[in-house]
């Protein structure tokens, strides 16, 4: 592991489940609990079929 110097606080945990993201991961929760999160944010925008005349 590298001791380079790069902001110790640089850790990213996990909003959800507090695991700690690994470099190279883009999200702010893990791939774990993207799915679920994913599902919360865009409930605002799911449609019912048949009822899509919103959009
Ligand atoms: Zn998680």
């Amino acid at each position: 592991m590298r001791t380079k110097k790069r902001s110790v606080s640089a850790v990213v945990r996990c909003s959800i489940c507090g695991r700690e993201i690994a470099s190279g991961e883009e999200y702010w929760v893990c791939t774990d609990c993207l799915p679920d999160l994913a599902r919360q944010e865009l409930l605002p925008c799911r449609v019912l079929r048949g009822k899509e005349d919103r959009l």
